[in-house]
């Protein structure tokens, strides 16, 4: 039986302990205290933005010491009539896209109220936590071609994400932009000074991704890794990319916006309003649909914003499923329906574009996504 755990990621999160532990080392390392505590109340205030279910190390509730009494989550086989046990687990477990035929072995999650113990309930938020939350807009989008779009009527952004459509095979597939276009975006006028950049580069990309960030006027300052673990919260081994070694990462490069008067030539600095120290360069998430990113890093510029009400936010050739309250979502494929909350972007949008309004939406009248 299936039950859907509501509202719950599924081991997704880092474990507690393994935040004591580098606070440990921290403080032995640079005997810096006061940073040590200044950081440990920033998780606190920040906390992870989606209540926890573990996922036991055991996997099976057959193979976990605690048995009935364990209180984490358990897979169980979904056995179907073509489901052959001796052949094993699929290599692509729940990304499988011939589950209703494949003979091999998938899984499914207990259903976490069947064992004798409840799982614990997720912590209310606090006051504060929930006044916050009021305060967040649900989600706003345009659908627009960024390469032929002006960008001035949308406002600054302190953060960016782009998944941009590289050019990465020989044979170019529909839908990708050139190294020329791509060059050319306006991301860049998008923010002021010190706004970060967070660009998913793959392939050759890892390269040209670097090349765009120079032309955009944008300096690296870190990379992000993202791990990518399957259902069974392992690593994926059989990648469908990769034509030489299985492709088990991605890259995300970690940018911030030049000044562009200095007088030393263009230089950048990191915005002091900004959280740091919070997050760790790796990304520890599950696979989903073709090229779609972890919600992860959303939750760590959260974090590093102060919380999802904090900051204009804009996602870059975003598509629906990356909708999400408190951010802006730029792509051409979503949709006719425009939703936008700010007075002064319809405002510019009307100037600028008139032969295409875009009407002030309701928040009362949006779903929260
Ligand atoms: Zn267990
Ligand atoms: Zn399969």
């Amino acid at each position: 039986m299936v039950l859907e755990v509501p509202a719950a990621e599924v081991g997704w999160a880092e474990a507690p302990s393994v935040t004591a532990c580098s606070d440990q080392d921290e403080t032995r390392q640079n005997g810096k205290g006061a940073t040590t505590d200044r950081r440990k109340a920033l998780r606190q205030r920040f906390p992870l933005a989606r209540p926890f279910v573990q996922v036991c190390a055991h996997t099976m509730r057959e193979d976990c010491p605690r048995g009935s009494q364990c209180t984490d989550v358990h897979f169980v086989r979904a056995i179907r009539p073509h489901t052959e046990v001796s052949l094993g687990d699929c290599s692509y477990l729940n990304t499988c896209h011939r589950m209703s035929t494949c003979r091999y072995v998938h899984w499914i999650l207990e259903d976490p109220l069947a064992c004798d113990v409840l799982v614990p309930p997720a912590p209310v938020p606090s006051r504060s936590e929930a006044v916050e939350r009021v305060k967040v807009l649900p989600p706003q989008w345009v659908n627009v071609d960024l390469r032929d779009f002006d960008v001035s009527v949308l406002g600054k952004y302190d953060v960016l994400v782009a998944d941009p459509p590289w050019a990465i095979h020989q044979e170019l597939p529909y839908g990708t932009l050139t190294d020329d276009e791509m060059m050319r975006m306006p991301v860049g006028a998008m923010q002021d000074e010190g706004g970060l950049l967070f660009l998913w580069v793959t392939g050759r990309a890892m390269e040209l991704g670097r090349e765009c960030l120079k032309a955009w006027g944008y300096d690296r300052i870190d990379e992000l890794v993202w791990i990518k673990t399957n259902q069974l919260q392992g690593l994926i081994r059989t990648g469908r990319t990769g034509h030489w070694l299985n492709h088990s990462k991605e890259h995300c490069l970690v940018a911030v916006r030049q000044s562009a008067h200095s007088e030393a030539g263009p230089s950048s600095k990191l915005r002091a309003c900004f959280n740091r120290g919070l997050d760790t360069q790796v990304l520890l998430a599950e696979v989903r649909e073709t090229s779609r990113k972890p919600d992860e890093l959303y939750d760590m510029i959260e974090r590093i914003l102060g919380g999802r009400g904090q900051g204009r936010k804009v996602e870059l050739f975003g598509r629906k499923h990356n909708l999400r309250p408190g951010w802006w979502t730029l792509g051409n494929q979503l949709g006719d329906r425009d939703q936008v909350f700010e007075q002064e972007v319809v405002t510019n949008f009307a100037r600028r574009y008139p032969e295409r309004a875009i009407h002030l939406s309701n928040p009362r009248n949006a779903p929260l996504t």
